[in-house]
């Protein structure tokens, strides 16, 4: 049995990877932060592919509100064979619109709610704790690598975080039999550049992209799928770029 966990499925990378998770025959738990209605319509897509799936509502940067989703999936879809650590925000805006609150939360869902999600999912997956093993996909950015200048320090701060915390903890449960691997996007057409206050970010930047052109999320949720799978049985703290050459 594959269970799929993954946090911010109800729209963008976490939606296509849902899809592209039940088409392989996982059943999706599809959890989201306040958007129940596009969460329940990947469900019945889901559905209509002929897989399981449950829409759970989770703020990933509450410890507490972790602990439910991972206990939800448990009790209606069996123990999770793989998480997708995939909810993400940004806020637009340079070093002078940084402060306090941008950060934490910026840093509460990004950093500490991966955190909080790979906690639960060892707990369950580790061959130490009795588990089967398992795999953890991190959604990453190339931001982390490129800084995001004059656009959002703070969030390319957090992906580098992400990095790091999968270096560690691919070298950490290795011998849990737990793979942890990471996707670093590039710009790709989601709604998250309207959130954070640009709508039309990937237009913009495209012609500083050598392949030219902004990404799809079905493209960054191939990579996942392939991290995932027992197709990269030897790959541990590995990253995948889908950012057409940026
Ligand atoms: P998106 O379209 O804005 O979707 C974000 C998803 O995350 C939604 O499902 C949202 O739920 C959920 N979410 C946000 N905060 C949450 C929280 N605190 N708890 C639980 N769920 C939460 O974003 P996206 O572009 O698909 O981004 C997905 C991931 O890819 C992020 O980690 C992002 O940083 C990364 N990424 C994206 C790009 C890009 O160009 N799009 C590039 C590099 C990396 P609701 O629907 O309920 O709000």
């Amino acid at each position: 049995m594959k269970v799929m966990i993954i946090t911010g499925a109800s729209r963008g990378i976490g939606a296509a990877t849902a899809l592209a998770a039940a088409r392989e025959g996982y059943s999706v738990c599809v959890n989201y932060r306040s958007d129940k209605k596009s969460a329940e319509s990947i469900v019945q897509q889901i559905e209509q592919l002929g897989s399981q799936a449950i829409a759970v509502e989770a703020d990933v940067a509450s410890e507490s509100d972790v602990v439910e989703l991972f206990s939800t999936t448990v009790d209606n879809l069996g123990v999770p064979t793989v998480l997708v650590n995939n909810a993400g925000i940004l806020e637009a805006g340079g070093l002078e619109k940084i402060d306090t609150n941008r950060l934490r939360r910026i840093f509460e869902t990004n950093v500490y709610g991966s955190f909080y999600c790979a906690r639960e999912a060892v707990g369950l997956m580790s061959t130490r704790h009795g588990g089967k093993g398992g795999s953890i996909v991190n959604m990453s950015s190339v931001a982390a690598k490129l800084g995001a200048p004059k656009e959002y320090v703070d969030y390319a701060a957090s992906k580098g975080a992400i990095d790091t915390m999968t270096i560690g903890l691919a070298k950490e449960l290795a011998s849990d039999e737990i793979r942890v691997n990471a996707v670093r996007p590039g710009v790709i057409y989601t709604d998250i550049h309207a959130s954070g206050g640009e709508p039309d970010r990937v237009d913009r930047v495209k012609s500083n992209v050598p392949m030219r052109r902004g990404g799809v999320a079905s493209e960054v949720a191939s990579a996942v799928m392939w991290l995932a799978s027992d197709q990269a049985s030897y790959c541990t703290g590995t990253f995948i770029d889908v950012s057409g050459g940026r």
